[in-house]
């Protein structure tokens, strides 16, 4: 702004003082005229007094005057001339000569064709009637105003260096106010009254900019607060399907953090076939869908472009755990057919054996009892198949009341006393009052389970020690000297239909589901179950319930 103004003035100092300039050269000329015209006039006067009384035409040959001198006869006839010999044409008609004519005088600026340039006349009539006319050349007069002429540029020149410190003075003087405004307290500017409305409206532009800022913050942190909630991935994408917003979500997912991510192209950031099968479907159609892999995990993919505007939304959601459960649910209908087959197979077969009348009377008992004993497996496996769904469901019904645990265990024991006895196993148990929250019957359960893989699992003149105890939680303990269990299997024997010796598990009427409702019950408890084991050694497992407190 200093520039501009600076500009303006000079160019307005300069046109004026050349102006000025113009306007002085011509006065001085002009003044420089007169001045030589009142010489001229005065030397005419001399000459004449000179020529009083004497030849004219003799007395002027005789040279004194520097200046043109001419006489001329009342009728126009130039009589002499003292710039030329040569005969001159009739001077009548020239505006001095006929002035002087008529009224004694008289003096004209104008050009000569015997001097080829511009001249100055003074004309004076003589007593005899004859003219007395003195010239000097135009120039004469310009060379006195060119003799002001550096004085004047010198001046010109003074007066446009001054002008511009006064104008830098001023101008710094003017705009130092406004420069020194505080734009974000422009009400404590000291300013001149005339600048007052404009920081009127800079204070009530600042108002609505900080209303306009903090309800746009308000509403950044509320989109945040949302996007960093979401368990489902939030990527924006831009106009060149570069990301402009991503949710922590979607950076665990991709494996990128938004630093990184923002800016950049989402093709850069994930080049996977399913995204870019996702983006070509979405430029065509302006939606896709699309199932993306990574590290194990399986992302669903939706997209959507945003109407009426370039960009698009992304959304991914974690399926993995439905994947997995959907090929669980697969997995445990695969295994309960196999199971049910076998049993159901052997069945048959001993039945149509009975029914053709291909079994010996004597053995007929012996079939009876398989069938019975098949039969009772299938019971079993059923049984513990839905045990398990309706664990898998919550235990829906199940009762969260004070059970005393030490009784269940006792009582579990009592009814595996006879297949310890048939294993030739001693079975201990010991214990103390120990209330738990739970469902009465899935404590029997889990503690059944547990003594009837410890007898089952044992060897011949091993033992089982089972112990309730309520020191700081109560605790069930199940100690056996059995054939224990490898590490490498000890993560697995909780899951369904898990058996490390499938042949001694069917053997013995296992159908491999008994430790994962073990595992279940635990869970409903919201007991912690943890298992040492040591091949050839034996088993110890054991379960720490919450302490019990008195509903309130
Ligand atoms: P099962 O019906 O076959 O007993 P479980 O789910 O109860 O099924 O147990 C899974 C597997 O864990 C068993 O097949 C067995 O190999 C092993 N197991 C469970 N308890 C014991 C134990 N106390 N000692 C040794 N192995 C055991």
């Amino acid at each position: 702004m200093k520039k501009r103004i600076l500009i303006g003035f000079i160019a307005i100092i300069l046109a004026f003082s050349i102006t000025a300039a113009l306007l002085s050269a011509a006065v001085v000329q002009s003044v420089a005229r007169e001045q030589l015209l009142e010489q001229l006039t005065l030397e005419s006067g001399q000459i004449a007094r000179r020529l009083a009384g004497k030849d004219p035409v003799s007395t002027l040959q005789q040279g004194w005057s520097t200046s043109r001198v001419s006489l001329i006869a009342p009728d126009g006839g130039v009589l002499y001339d003292s710039w030329t010999d040569q005969p001159l044409e009739n001077h009548v008609d020239r505006p001095e000569i006929a002035l002087a004519l008529q009224e004694g005088f008289g003096s004209a600026v104008r050009y000569s064709d015997t001097a080829k340039s511009m001249a100055i006349y003074a004309a004076t009539r003589l007593p005899d009637g004859t003219i007395l006319r003195v010239a000097a050349p135009e120039r004469v007069a310009r060379g006195i105003a060119q003799g002001v002429a550096p004085y004047m540029v010198f001046g010109l020149v003074l007066i446009v260096i001054l002008s511009i410190f006064f104008v830098n003075f001023l101008v710094d003087k003017l705009v130092k106010p406004l420069l020194t405004i505080d734009l974000d307290h422009p009400e404590d500017a000291v300013v001149y009254d005339e600048v007052l409305p404009l920081i009127r409206r800079i204070d009530q532009q600042n108002k609505h900019n900080r209303q306009q800022l903090l309800s746009l913050e308000a509403r950044r942190v509320e989109l945040n607060t949302l996007l960093d909630g979401m368990h489902e991935g939030f990527i924006a994408l831009g106009e060149k399907e570069e990301i402009i917003l991503l949710n922590p979500a979607a950076c665990a997912m991709l494996g990128i953090s938004q630093q990184e991510a923002l800016g950049r192209s989402l093709v850069e950031v994930n080049r996977s076939p399913a995204i870019l099968a996702v983006l070509e479907a979405l430029r065509s159609q302006g939606t896709a869908r699309g199932e993306l892999e990574k590290d194990g995990r399986v992302y669903q993919l939706l997209a959507n472009s945003i109407a009426g505007r370039p960009g698009a939304i992304l959304l991914l959601s974690d399926q993995t755990y439905k994947m997995a459960g959907e090929a669980m649910r697969k997995r445990f209908t695969a295994n309960v057919s196999h199971e049910l087959r076998t049993p159901l197979t052997n069945i048959s077969g001993y039945a149509e054996l009975l029914d053709k009348g291909m079994v010996q009377e004597g053995d007929k008992g012996n079939f009876y009892a398989l069938i019975h004993r098949e039969s009772s497996r299938m019971l079993t496996l059923i049984e513990d198949i839905l045990r398990l769904s309706r664990l898998d469901e919550g235990y829906a019904g199940g009762s969260r009341a004070k059970v005393n645990l030490h009784e269940q265990a006792r009582a579990a024991c009592q009814t595996m006393e006879l297949s310890a006895d048939e294993k030739e196993v001693t079975l201990h148990y010991e214990g103390e009052d120990a209330p738990v929250l739970g469902d009465a019957t899935l404590l029997y359960e889990l503690c059944a389970n547990l003594v009837d893989n410890a007898i089952k699992y044992n060897v011949t003149g091993g033992s089982v020690t089972v112990r309730v105890s309520n020191g700081a939680q109560p605790v069930l303990t199940v100690a056996d000297t059995g054939i224990g269990i490898a590490p490498e299997h000890q993560p697995q024997v909780f899951e369904r239909f898990y058996r490390i010796d499938k042949s001694r598990s069917k053997q013995t009427g296992g159908t491999g589901l008994g430790l994962s409702i073990v595992k279940h019950a635990a869970e409903y408890h919201r007991a912690r179950l943890s298992l040492h084991s040591q091949p050839g050694k034996g088993t110890t497992i054991t379960v720490a319930f919450p302490p019990y407190r008195e509903p309130a």
